[in-house]
């Protein structure tokens, strides 16, 4: 309980305000119908009452869907390349969930320690992640099964637990532990509250009731790589649109354009998708024409090639996948039917 703290629900949009003298801070908002985290508007909390979990995941904050990279111009002496400025803009998203806080934690693996991508790491070193423990989680979420809590997490700066009418306020980073020190209004944590947080928490970990057999999952992939029967069967439905990767938190893979007038451009980049029969056509021909080969490497990669080079498992349960797939093609399902052999 050192170092907690309490808030009123009613409290919240005054919170904010304070937040937003120092950050711009995101909150869960729907743009289009489509829920995401968005500028706060200075008046709006009503996500409390709605915000289950976003449709955009939060990676869209560190790693847009499209962005500008550079400009550039040919002179004499070769290409003059003018880099934007670098987000220094410090932010603070309120509200993540365990699960996509996670996912953040993965991408750096990629944008961090594989290489360094100066756009998501200045976003990444200029934001506070303030966690908001699920209490409402969907029927496609599976995110127990990677070991991940929907009540806590050790991903984020700050962990709110709703309490009933109010928040149990845990510092998770030094960060956070700084922010919160630095914040008025706020009265330290009770033991009741502690209490009462605990058994939210509990009860959001019995409702995930989807579950994934993760145990060897890597020498399963293995022994059924070759089965070509059941990847068929397994993508059969499919219809290669995407969403699945798009919208899922830890999937990376990027494009990358120029828009040419004569010696001089910018080029950008945006998300792109393995799921695409046109997916790596530009710098060689796609190395997976058949869809099912699409949909095993989906699948393979983030249970086994991604733990394997990078040490982590790129899936973090959020089922994103599952409730938005427009045919309902489900992952869980295609691990737990992995057959045993080729
Ligand atoms: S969302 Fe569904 S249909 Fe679209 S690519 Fe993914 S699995 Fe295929
Ligand atoms: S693979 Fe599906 S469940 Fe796993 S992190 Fe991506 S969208 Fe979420």
């Amino acid at each position: 309980m050192a170092d907690s703290k309490r808030i009123n629900k009613e409290d919240t949009g005054r919170l904010l305000d304070e937040w937003s003298k120092e950050f711009s801070v995101s909150v869960p908002s729907r743009e289009n119908g489509m829920p995401a985290m968005l500028p706060w508007d200075g008046k709006d909390t009503s996500f409390l009452e709605w915000y289950r979990n976003t449709v955009i995941p939060p990676k869209a904050n560190f790693f847009p869907p499209y962005e500008k990279m550079f400009d550039f111009q040919k002179g004499a002496e070769g290409y003059h390349l003018e880099l934007p400025p670098s987000d220094k803009q410090k932010q603070l998203i309120f509200g993540i969930r365990p699960c996509d806080a996670r996912a953040l934690t993965i991408l750096d693996t990629v944008f961090q320690d594989t290489y360094q991508d100066p756009y998501y790491l200045s976003r990444r070193a200029n934001t506070v992640l303030v966690g908001l423990g699920c209490t409402n989680p969907y029927d496609s979420c599976f995110c127990t099964s990677l070991g991940i809590s929907p009540g806590e997490s050790t991903d984020v700066d700050l962990m709110f637990t709703d309490t009933g009418d109010g928040f149990f306020i845990e510092p998770v980073s030094d960060k956070g532990r700084e922010l919160l020190a630095a914040t008025g209004g706020l009265e330290d944590g009770l033991e009741a509250d502690e209490a009462r947080a605990k058994d939210v928490k509990e009860a959001a970990y019995r409702k995930i009731t989807r579950r994934i057999d993760t145990g060897d999952i890597q020498q399963r992939l293995a022994a059924c790589f070759e089965n070509q029967d059941y990847w068929e069967k397994v993508a059969a439905k499919c219809v290669s649109c995407g969403i699945c990767t798009f919208l899922c938190p830890t999937c990376y893979c990027f494009d990358i354009n120029d828009e040419l007038s004569q010696d001089e451009g910018t080029r950008f980049r945006s998300w792109d998708s393995c799921s695409f029969p046109i997916y790596t056509r530009m710098p060689m021909e796609n190395p997976r024409q058949e869809k099912w080969r699409r949909v095993r490497q989906k699948v393979c990669h983030k249970y086994w090639f991604y733990p394997v080079n990078l040490d982590i498992t790129a899936c973090t349960g959020c089922g994103r996948c599952i409730r938005l797939c427009p045919v309902n093609w489900d992952i869980t399902q295609t691990l737990n039917n992995l057959p045993a052999s080729s």
